[in-house]
């Protein structure tokens, strides 16, 4: 079934640039699809990568937001109207070998919400698969909510350590994802050193039971466990650098340029290297409910989003945490 819709204000990214477009191209809601109009919405480095050419993509921007399902396509539960939700970023196709295996963060066909071939939450209204919904409940608040997918992201990475025997972790890095890695971390329960950049970054976590130190403070071979989240190959020069004989280095950094590492000391020292992505959504949500995350500190403001271009502006300022868009 076809339905119609009203145009509608994105932010539509083209050649680098981003500019307010009015887009009347949703052309419907499929069966397994739900409309939904987006609540709130929140800029990633991710996002900033983009604008500078990560993925070469074209389209609306956007994938962390909170909406409400306005319409249900055919084949899905029309109960689900009036409900808070976040989608999954990869929508998965759920025949491919990946699928199959319910690596749906894999799929071979994926396409993933304002970063590829689909279209972004910086939008009024956006057309996802219902089967990728998750249901927000009532305690958690949108500008809590609006959370879940980066912090889902950061909790990918106590997943890929769990089958792993490590005593302490080093995270380089203390923007937007490394206070989210940050927090996630501390509730493993073993000695964590972050390495920040700006005092602004250190005062986020002085709460925290963490230790901070600069990057010259650095020294080699001392940790198990490195992360590195700061979007630049120093970042993981770093993090390789501090890592003891055979620990791990995760590697949580969106860049938007090929990066060169030494392979033979991987090699010799027989380092682990993970890349490390897309998490799981309903643990990010669990830990919201029960308090577990702090999120209301790394909001600096919110802007409609008509004024876009100041949102990211102060995004792209240095030691800038979450800006959020509110599109309608
Ligand atoms: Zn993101
Ligand atoms: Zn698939």
């Amino acid at each position: 079934m076809l339905l119609h819709f009203e145009c509608m204000k994105t932010l539509y990214l083209q050649n680098h640039e981003l500019t307010l477009r009015f887009d009347s191209s949703l052309s419907g809601v499929r069966s397994d699809e739900v409309l939904l109009k987006v609540q709130l919405a929140g800029i990633c480095g991710t996002d900033l990568a983009l604008l500078n050419g990560y993925a070469n993509f074209n389209g609306v921007l956007g994938h962390e937001c909170v909406a409400e399902v306005i319409e249900t396509g055919a084949g899905v539960n029309g109960g689900l109207i009036g409900r808070r939700v976040v989608a999954e970023i990869n929508q998965w196709c759920g025949v491919c070998d990946q699928c199959a295996r319910e690596h749906y963060n894999h799929c071979l066909n994926r396409r993933v919400i304002g970063i590829r071939d689909h279209q972004g939450c910086f939008a009024e209204q956006i057309v996802v698969k219902a089967n990728t919904l998750h249901i927000i409940p009532d305690s958690i608040d949108d500008r809590q909510a609006v959370f879940i997918e980066p912090l889902a992201a950061a909790f990918r990475i106590i997943e890929q350590l769990q089958l792993h025997d490590y005593r302490d972790v080093m995270l380089i890095g203390a923007g937007r994802l490394g206070q989210l890695i940050a927090r996630v971390m501390v509730l493993q329960k073993k000695p964590l050193t972050v390495v920040v950049r700006h005092a602004q970054q250190r005062e986020l976590l002085q709460d925290l039971p963490l230790n901070c130190i600069d990057e010259s403070a650095v020294e080699a071979k001392i940790v198990d466990v490195t992360i590195d989240a700061t979007g630049q190959q120093s970042g993981l020069e770093l993090a390789l650098h501090a890592l003891r004989p055979q620990g791990i280095c995760v590697m949580k950094s969106s860049y938007s340029s090929p990066v060169t590492v030494d392979l033979t000391r991987l090699v010799i020292d027989e380092v682990e290297l993970f890349g490390s992505r897309c998490g799981p959504f309903s643990t990010a949500i669990k830990a919201l409910e029960d308090g577990l995350i702090e999120t209301e500190s790394l909001i600096d403001a919110t802007f409609k989003i008509d004024d876009y271009q100041a949102a990211f502006a102060l995004a792209h300022q240095k030691g800038s945490m979450k800006v959020l868009i509110k599109p309608c």
